[in-house]
C-alpha cells in the first residue's frame, strides 16, 4: 500500500464527464489499496474568465486607480477549484467510494501575504492523513491557501501544481502525479514541434530551468518544492484509458519522472528548449558610464515589482556613454517607462525606446557543463534560417536567446533539431 496525490488540470476537469474520466482514474487507485489525496484545477478557461470579470469591472467616471484589492481578486479567482472539487467529491461517492471536498483554509493551507502571488508556508497534513488511513478521499481545491490575514489568497497562475506538491510533502506522500493533457515532459512544447520525443527522466536542475523559461507544463514553484522535500513527482496524461495496462504501476507508471541528475544514467547535452512569448525590451540611450548607474536604473524598477530579465550594456566608443537594454514582461512595459520616466534626472539617459511582442528562446542541458561549443551551435543554426539575435545570456546549463516574435515557432524547432532532439 502507497499514499498518493493525485493531481488534474484544467483540461482535465474541463466538463462533467471529463470529470467522470478522473474518478475512474482515482477509482483505479483506490481499488489497489492505496491511501490517496486529489487535487483540482479549475475547469479549463474559467480562472481566464474570473481574472477577466475582476480586471473588467466598470469604474466610476474618473475613477483615478485602474488597481483592484488583490484580497478580492483572490476570493473570486480563487472560486473555480472550489466548483471542481465539489463536482469530482460527487462523482466519487456516486462510484461508491468514500470522498470529500476540502478548500485550502480548512486543511489549512497556510501561505504568505503576496494575494495573487502568494507562496505556501505550511501545510498541516494531520487531519487528511487520518481521514486517508480511514479510508476516506480528500478531493482538495488547488491553487490557493489562507493568508496571514485570514483571507483566502492564490497561489499564482498555475498553481494547482504547488498545492499538489506541497500537499505531496504535508502528507508524506511516497508519489505525486501530476495528471495533464499531455503524457509527459517533452523535449519541447509538443504543440510547437510535434517531432518532440518525451522525457522519461529530466532532472530538477533541468525541470526548473523549462519551467521558468516558459514551459507551463509545471509551476516553477512547484519543481523547487518537489527539489526540495524530495517528493517523487511524475507527470502523466489523464486522457489515456484509466485502466489501460500499467497505469496502476507502483514504481514506474508511465510519464516523466522529476528526479536527483544521479538517477538519469544517459545524460545529453541538451535536455530541452523552451520559450517566453510577450518580452519586451527597453534601451536607454547615451547614459553618462559612471559607478551607480545601473543602480539608479534598476533600483527604481525593482521597488515598482517590474521583474527585470536580460540586461545587457555598450559602452560607446569613447567611453564616455553608454547604452544600456534591458527585458520586462510585455504588461509591465508601460509601467517601466513611467517609472524610468520618473527618475530621468537621477539616471541621466538622452532617449528611451522600447519595443514589444519579442520572444525569449532557450536551450537547457546539464550537460552543457562540461560541453564546449553548445551555443555556437545555436547561433550558427539561427544564422542559417536568418534569424537574428537581439539579446543572449547565459548560465550553467542554459542559454537564453531574444528574437522577434514571428520567428518563435521556426527558433524552437531550429533548436530543437540542431540538437537533434527530433524524434529517431
Ligand atoms: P494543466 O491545465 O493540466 O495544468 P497546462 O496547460 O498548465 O496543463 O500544461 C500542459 C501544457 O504544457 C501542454 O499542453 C503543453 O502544450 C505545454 N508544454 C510546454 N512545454 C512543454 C514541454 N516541454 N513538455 C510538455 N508540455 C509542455
Ligand atoms: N486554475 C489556476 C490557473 O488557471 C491554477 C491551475 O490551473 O493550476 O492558473
Ligand atoms: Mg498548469
Amino acid at each position: 500500500m502507497a499514499r498518493i496525490v493525485m493531481k488534474f488540470g484544467g483540461t482535465s476537469v474541463a466538463n462533467l464527464d471529463r470529470i467522470y474520466n478522473v474518478a475512474r482514474h482515482v477509482k483505479r487507485e483506490v481499488d489497489a489499496g492505496h491511501e490517496v489525496a486529489v487535487v483540482v484545477s479549475a475547469m479549463s478557461g474559467k480562472t481566464n474568465e474570473l481574472v477577466d470579470w475582476v480586471q473588467n469591472m466598470p469604474k466610476v467616471a474618473g475613477a483615478a486607480s485602474p488597481f483592484y484589492d488583490a484580497r478580492e481578486y483572490d476570493a473570486v479567482v480563487a472560486s473555480g477549484e472550489q466548483v471542481t472539487a465539489g463536482l469530482l467529491a460527487i462523482a466519487l461517492q456516486s462510484m461508491d467510494i468514500n470522498a470529500r471536498s476540502w478548500q485550502g483554509w480548512q486543511i489549512p493551507i497556510k501561505t504568505d501575504n503576496a494575494h495573487g502571488a502568494a507562496r505556501i508556508q505550511e501545510i498541516d497534513g494531520t487531519e487528511i492523513i487520518r481521514r486517508m488511513g480511514e479510508g476516506q478521499v480528500a478531493v482538495v481545491a488547488g491553487f490557493q491557501g489562507i493568508g496571514p490575514d485570514n483571507r483566502i489568497a492564490t497561489l499564482g497562475r498555475g498553481g494547482s501544481d504547488t498545492s499538489a506538491v506541497a500537499i505531496a510533502a504535508g502528507v508524506k506522500a511516497d508519489r505525486c502525479d501530476i495528471y495533464t493533457d499531455v503524457d509527459g515532459v517533452y523535449t519541447t512544447d509538443p504543440r510547437i514541434e510535434p517531432k518532440a520525443r518525451r522525457l522519461k527522466k529530466i532532472a530538477f536542475e533541468e525541470m526548473l530551468e523549462m519551467a521558468s523559461l516558459g514551459a507551463k507544463v509545471l509551476q516553477v514553484r512547484s519543481v523547487e518544492l518537489a527539489m526540495v522535500h524530495k517528493v517523487r513527482t511524475f507527470v502523466r496524461s489523464s486522457f489515456e484509458d484509466p485502466d489501460a495496462p500499467g497505469m496502476g504501476d507502483l514504481m514506474n507508471p508511465p510519464g516523466t519522472l522529476i528526479c536527483d541528475e544521479e538517477e538519469i544514467v544517459e545524460q545529453e547535452v541538451v535536455t530541452g528548449i523552451a520559450y517566453a512569448k510577450d518580452e519586451a525590451q527597453i534601451s536607454l540611450r547615451r547614459l553618462a558610464d559612471r559607478p551607480g548607474v545601473s543602480a539608479a536604473i534598476f533600483g527604481p524598477l525593482a521597488e515598482s515589482h517590474i521583474n527585470v530579465d536580460m540586461i545587457v550594456q555598450n559602452i560607446s566608443e569613447d567611453g564616455s556613454k553608454t547604452d544600456m537594454t534591458f527585458t520586462v514582461p510585455s504588461g509591465d512595459v508601460d509601467k517601466a517607462l513611467a517609472v524610468l520616466g520618473s527618475n530621468k534626472e537621477k539616471i541621466g539617459f538622452d532617449v528611451v525606446q522600447s519595443e514589444k511582442g519579442l520572444v525569449k528562446v532557450s536551450v537547457i542541458g546539464i550537460g552543457m557543463r562540461s560541453h564546449a561549443g553548445v551555443a555556437a551551435t545555436a547561433f550558427r543554426a539561427l544564422a542559417e534560417k536568418g534569424i537574428n539575435i537581439k539579446a543572449i545570456t547565459t548560465s550553467e546549463i542554459k542559454i537564453s536567446i531574444l528574437i522577434d516574435g514571428p520567428y518563435a515557432e521556426l527558433a524552437v524547432r531550429t533548436l530543437h533539431s540542431c540538437y537533434g532532439l527530433d524524434k529517431n
